[in-house]
């Protein structure tokens, strides 16, 4: 099996030894620490400074991005959201089941997100903006430094999904005024789905979530804060891949994160480069993560050739949905992959096609 997939993706020996263990006991002083050191480390490589704090959920991305929208926001504030695909369409979602007032800035399929986008009336009157900063059912990814211009003239809290992004593409929350940041573990991570992270600003966290009733016990943001000061949480976490995290966010501070993103910009970079020989092959020219490269087949086929790759050969490359489902595939370039395996994976798809 293969996976050129998005999350979960092909996992690293080191993240599968770790899986194989018995599991501690998780009230110890032992447990603590390795949790204040995912906290640390969360911290480096998101750039989110010393006045920051990070939290672990035990769910899936999806379950960080409602703890956000539901601690976080209100329905006194109107809130602005980025929606450029199905992960956008998920905060909408969520904004409708808990009330938030919300505008959306919508991009139909192949359309750029530009600074003219941000030429909206009354700016200042949004108090947050939600972003997938990698939209991943598409691919595209945003400039952050136009998002961040825009936010940092209006004072506008600044809430980044970077599940797909973070560790693939240069993220730093510092140097862009990110507020909020939403990770999870299936992604660039490499390791099982099942727990989800957000590192936040104090400063967003004191205005914004400190004071609040709690309305959701088991995602209270609060709660989790609270019981993170001592490295606990407040309830069973999945401790297993909070311990293949450890170990993989160790691994990668060696050499640091950005070694990290470098190696999967390299791995896209040759897939792309080596995309040129296939002209039947097109790729949308909007900006790219380091994530995940789509492939259009105008003609349609991308559901056959997804289910040759699968049924003869056990690759499974990512498929789309709605009214991309015929036309686009998406090739991951996350977690144990090396450029042999690009090789192998054009030449089976030239083969069918
Ligand atoms: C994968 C992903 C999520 C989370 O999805 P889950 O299935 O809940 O883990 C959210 N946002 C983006 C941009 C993603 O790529």
């Amino acid at each position: 099996m293969k996976l050129f997939t998005v999350g979960p993706v092909e996992m690293y020996e080191k993240t599968l030894e770790v899986a194989g263990l018995q599991l501690p006991y998780f009230r110890t002083d032992e447990f603590s620490t390795v949790m204040l050191d995912i906290e640390q480390k969360l911290k480096d490589f998101t750039h989110s400074g010393v006045d920051s704090k990070a939290i672990v959920l035990t769910g899936s991305g999806s379950c960080a991005m409602e703890a956000v929208v539901n601690d976080a926001l209100s329905s006194d504030e109107r809130v602005l959201i980025i929606n450029g695909g199905s992960f956008g369409q998920r905060f909408v979602k969520l904004c409708q089941i808990h009330n938030i007032p919300y505008d959306e800035l919508k991009l139909s399929s192949n359309e750029v997100l530009t600074k003219e986008h941000f030429d909206v009336q009354h700016a200042s009157r949004y108090g947050a903006l939600l972003v997938n900063i990698h939209e991943t059912s598409t691919g595209q990814l945003y400039n952050m430094k136009m998002i961040s211009t825009f936010t940092k003239k209006h004072h506008i809290s600044l809430i980044v999904d970077a599940i797909s992004s973070f560790l693939a593409d240069p993220y730093d929350m510092d140097a862009y005024g990110i507020d909020c940041t939403i990770i999870s573990s299936q992604k660039a991570l490499a390791l099982a789905p099942g727990i989800a992270m957000i590192v936040m600003k104090d400063e967003f966290y004191q205005k914004r979530i400190e004071h609040k009733p709690i309305t959701n016990l088991y995602l209270s943001i609060k709660e989790h804060v609270d019981n993170m000061k001592r490295g606990q949480t407040p309830n069973t976490p999945a401790v297993g891949i909070i311990l293949e995290l450890q170990a993989r966010l160790h691994e990668i501070a060696i050499k640091g994160s950005d070694e990290e993103i470098l190696r999967i910009k390299n791995r896209a970079e040759y897939f792309r480069s080596q995309l040129e020989k296939h002209p039947k092959i097109q790729v949308p020219n909007y900006p790219l993560s380091n994530a995940l490269t789509p492939i259009c087949f105008p003609d349609g086929g991308a559901q056959k050739r997804y289910q040759y790759l699968k049924d003869k050969y056990a690759i499974y490359v990512t498929p789309s949905g709605g009214e991309l489902a015929d036309h686009l595939l998406r090739i991951g370039h996350l977690g144990n992959l090396k450029n042999e395996d690009y090789d192998n994976l054009l030449s089976k798809l030239e083969e069918e096609m």
